[in-house]
């Protein structure tokens, strides 16, 4: 299972020009990966490709915590060397966590340039509640963004309204926008005009 995905035409063109690629880690909702995708445009100037979708990450389960490490599901689409992409962001809708912390919301690799975030724990329905979509739609973005951002060399703000301030539970992630601070909207612009 999953050498089919890992060969595949992503770039529909040839363009040399620098771009993500979100790649859908198994199933998730058309309609969710094209609102993001359309939303990181905006918010990164960059084009940004939807790849074609991976298999469930069973690869990534542990048995007893019923969750998934986030750390394999980086390397399995860092794995994937997509020409013509220098980022990935990964979107799955299965629990992340990595070792240290019992769950995580999403996670990045700085130097490698890929980022998973997850969307089980962005919804009202995982916590008992009636589901709020648009609330659902703002966090996936500022996930989106936070985790992306870290692909940019961004690092944790001590800022809480930043985007980039460290979620360790929802109520952070809402009190938070999907807007870097000026600090990191600094730091970003530098880093564009180094790697662009
Ligand atoms: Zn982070
Ligand atoms: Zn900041």
């Amino acid at each position: 299972m999953g050498n089919a995905a890992t060969k595949t035409n992503y770039a529909s063109n040839k363009s040399i020009s620098k771009k993500v690629c979100i790649v859908p880690i198994g199933t998730i909702d058309k309609e969710i990966l094209h609102y993001t995708q359309k939303e990181l445009e905006i918010r990164f100037n960059v084009k940004i490709d939807i790849g074609r979708q991976l298999e469930e990450p069973a690869y990534a389960y542990h048995k007893q915590k019923k969750q998934y490490y986030s750390t394999r599901i980086l390397k399995r689409i860092h794995k994937l060397r997509l020409t013509g992409y220098d980022r990935i962001l990964g979107i799955a809708d299965v629990d992340l966590y990595v070792p240290e912390r019992t769950f995580v919301f999403g996670e990045a690799d700085i130097k490698k340039k890929v980022a998973v975030i997850s969307l089980t724990r962005l919804r009202q329905k995982f916590y008992d509640l009636p589901e709020e979509l648009t609330l659902f739609r703002k966090r996936i973005i500022i996930e989106a963004v936070h985790e992306l951002g870290h692909t940019y060399g961004l690092r944790h703000c001590t800022n809480n309204k930043c985007v980039m301030f460290l979620s360790n539970n929802l109520s952070d992630t809402d009190q938070k926008g999907a807007v870097l601070c000026s600090n990191c909207k600094a730091i970003m612009k530098d880093k564009k005009t180094i790697t662009n």
